[in-house]
This record gives structure tokens, sequence and C-alpha cells, in this order.
């Protein structure tokens, strides 16, 4: 059985950030942001189901579903947001399960789940949660510098997500990403080694 470690954090709590070092340090990553990208990209595996429950107008020209629009009916509309999830969740799952039998070559996998605290589904699927974490304030600043949304609407995102603290107490190992790029991947190094020897361990290949 592959040692799976479920990485998660807030909106730019750093995230990619984290998993693309542990993917340079040789650990296998699956991200479910990128499953899902991928699923509703043009021709992806959930666009057929997307059309008929919220019909042609969330799907653009290029055959992706409609991103920007989705984001504001699931925002405004619960029930919506319900359905899409029914929708998408277990073909995400899904697609998991696969990229994580398929790296079994692989030390250990980086399993990247944004939302892995409040869907509760993953919880039981990792070995370990691992929670990247920063103020607040430093989330805003960085998504506003990376995405050019303004402040207020990075605001009301993180009010959608689980608190910090939430996080927090549901983690096993936390990266504190308060500090900068290098910061984060001395952490990150710490990590993997710890990681290799558990997933060592839990294999039996002491
Ligand atoms: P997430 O995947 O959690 O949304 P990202 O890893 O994309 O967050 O980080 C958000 C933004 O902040 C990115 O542009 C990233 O390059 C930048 N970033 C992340 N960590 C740091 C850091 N420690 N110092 C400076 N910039 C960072």
């Amino acid at each position: 059985m592959t040692f799976v470690v479920g990485l998660t954090g807030g909106i730019g709590s750093g995230k990619s950030a984290a998993a693309e070092h542990f993917a340079r340090l040789g650990a296998a990553v699956v991200d479910t942001d990128a499953i899902a990208h991928a699923l509703t990209g043009p021709g992806g595996a959930a666009i057929a189901a997307v059309r008929a429950q919220f019909g042609d107008a969330m799907i653009r020209a290029d055959g992706a579903m409609d991103r920007a629009k989705m984001r504001a009916l699931v925002f405004a509309d619960p029930q919506a947001k319900k359905r899409l999830e029914a929708l998408l969740h277990p073909m995400i799952r899904a697609e998991a399960e696969r990229r994580i039998a398929a790296a079994r070559d692989a030390p250990y996998v980086v399993l990247v789940v944004p939302l892995l605290v409040e869907s509760g589904h993953y919880r039981e699927r990792v070995e370990r949660v691992l929670v990247v974490d920063c103020p607040e304030s430093l989330q805003v600043a960085r998504v506003v510098a990376r995405s050019g949304l303004a402040p207020a609407d990075v605001e009301a995102i993180i009010r959608n997500q689980a608190t910090r603290a939430a996080r927090l107490a549901a983690a096993d190992d936390v990266i504190d990403n308060s500090g900068d790029l290098a910061a984060l991947h001395k952490q990150v190094e710490e990590l993997h080694a710890r990681y290799l020897a558990l997933a060592r361990r839990s294999s039996g290949d002491l």
C-alpha cells in the first residue's frame, strides 16, 4: 500500500509551492485541483454531465466548463453547489485513486486536497494530514499578487473555507509558510525525510 500524505491549506497558503518542492525531492504528487481542471477542461470527462445538469450556457465554445460562470452560480446558490459537488467529487476521487495506483513506484504520494478538512472523505484516505499555514493577511496578499483578484474577493473565499484553527486542529504536521520560499523549502525537506522513514516502516521494509 502506498503511503499517502494529504496536503491541505487555505487559498494562497502555499500548497502548490510546497507540493512542487516535494515533487522535486522525489515524492509523487497527485493534485485534486489539477484533476478537477482536467475533468472540466475542453473535452474533459465531466463535461457531458455538467452540460446535462447545468445547460449549454455553462459550457464555453472551446468545450470547457465556464469556470467563472460556475463559480458565480455556486457562490449564489447552495443547491447548485451541492449538485456540482455530487457530480464532480466522485469523479475526482476515482481519478485520484488511479493516479495514486499509478505512482506505486514512488516512495510515497503527496495528495493535494484544498478542501481536505471541509470534505471529510479524504481524511480517512490519507496516512497523515499536512497543513500549510500562514496568516490570512499573507494569503490575501499572495493571491492578489498571483491572480489580480480584489482583496475583498479573496477574503470572501477565505470565509467560505475552514478556519485556520479548524485546519490546524486536523493537522498531523504543519508547515509554517509565513517566511520566505527558502524557509518553506527547508521545512519540506525535513518532512520529506520523515515521510520516507514512515513510508518505509509502513511497508515493513526496514
Ligand atoms: P495555494 O496553492 O495554497 O493556493 P500557492 O503555492 O499557489 O498557494 O501560493 C500562492 C502564491 O504565493 C504563489 O504565487 C506563490 O508563488 C507565492 N508564495 C507561496 N509561498 C511563498 C513564500 N513563502 N514566499 C513568497 N511567495 C510565496
